[in-house]
């Protein structure tokens, strides 16, 4: 019988966390093996131009991004896998892991597998998800030319997905709870400046009517308490954060009352030797591109170091 292979550093997640993990651990001789996940590439594959990441003078559109890092790690021998993790066993080392086609040995594993939009929980908004509801403008935007959506949220993914689903709706309307938006002052004015988009203080989604297809949203004014249906709204989108995708480690990883999993200071080590996690899994305070790669690149060295000190590299 053959002995089972172990890999030196598994990746969990191909967004710029996880890739960026895997360029330095390729690039370090450990032969990285990255499992993509089920959305790989990550966030910025359902965004559009990406203005802030260092080195594109002109902007680059998020799935451009994502192909030519890939690419770049692809390069020095990284093997990727299209699957996700369920669970791992961090009792024991090597790590044993269990992906949905499988299971493997790591001596390292970088957690990478970022997080995954909110919706608000109500229960017609969630069964009419995918059929005019849906938390990715980029995705669905098209699907609205020339009706009138609505859009909740109040930060800097609500205030851009406004601007871009302007692009196809002919009104957009955007519910805000507060008296203010969260988004930095030049998405801001970027809103409010844009005629095609009516902002809504104070104001909450109370429910989503229609059976098959959304056929508009029961509204609510948060300091009077009144109800208002508006049936001219035919596509619902949320814009309201995000949950870490740590629910295969939450059991064995420290973490916090979210969900995002807890890293020492300076570090991406875990409070399991040899884990490491970076991206926005463990971030709640960032989330950019930019800050994942950044963590991605600390969690890769840490690996490679803590390897070498056990003679293991
Ligand atoms: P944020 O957490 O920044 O904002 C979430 C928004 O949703 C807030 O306005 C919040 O309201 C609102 N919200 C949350 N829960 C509810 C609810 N139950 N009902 C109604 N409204 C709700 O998330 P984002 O996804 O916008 O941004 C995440 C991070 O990514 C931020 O750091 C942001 O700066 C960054 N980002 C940067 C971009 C860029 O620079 N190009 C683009 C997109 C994101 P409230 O304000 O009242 O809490």
């Amino acid at each position: 019988m053959s002995e089972e292979k172990v890999e030196n550093v598994v990746v969990f997640g191909s967004g710029p966390a996880g890739l960026t993990a895997a360029l330095y651990a390729a690039r370090a001789n450990l032969e990285p093996l990255v499992y993509e996940g089920v959305e790989p590439g990550g966030q910025l594959m359902t965004t559009t131009e990406v203005e802030n990441f260092p080195g594109h003078e002109d902007g680059i559109m998020g799935p451009d991004l994502m192909d030519v890092m890939k690419k770049q790690v692809a390069r020095f021998g990284t093997r990727f896998i299209l699957d996700e993790c369920t669970s791992v066993d961090l009792s024991q080392w090597p790590f044993r892991y269990t992906v949905s086609q499988g299971s493997g040995l790591a001596k390292t594993i970088i957690i990478a597998t970022g997080a995954t939009a909110r919706y608000l929980g109500l229960p017609n908004e969630l069964r009419l998800r995918g059929h005019g509801v849906s938390a990715c403008a980029t995705c669905d935007g098209f699907f609205f030319r020339g009706m009138e959506i609505a859009l909740v949220g109040g930060g800097d993914s609500a205030a851009e997905e406004a601007s871009f689903l302007t692009r196809f709706a002919s009104k957009v309307h955007l519910l805000v709870r507060r008296d203010k938006l969260r988004a930095s002052r030049i998405m801001q004015q970027r809103v409010l400046s844009n005629e095609k988009i009516s902002v809504h203080w104070n104001t909450e989604l109370a429910d989503v009517l229609g059976q098959n297809e959304v056929e508009g949203i029961r509204v609510r004014d948060n300091q009077t308490g009144v109800e208002t249906d508006w049936t001219q709204i035919k596509g619902l989108f949320l814009a309201i954060g995000h949950k870490p995708n740590s629910d295969p480690f939450v059991g064995q990883l420290d973490h916090d009352e979210l969900g995002y999993l807890l890293t020492a200071a300076d570090s991406t080590a875990t409070n399991v030797p040899g884990v490491f996690a970076c991206g926005d899994v463990q971030d709640k305070t960032f989330r950019q591109a930019i800050t994942a790669a950044g963590t991605g690149c600390m969690s890769a060295l840490e690996a490679e170091r803590w390897l070498e000190a056990r003679g293991e590299h």
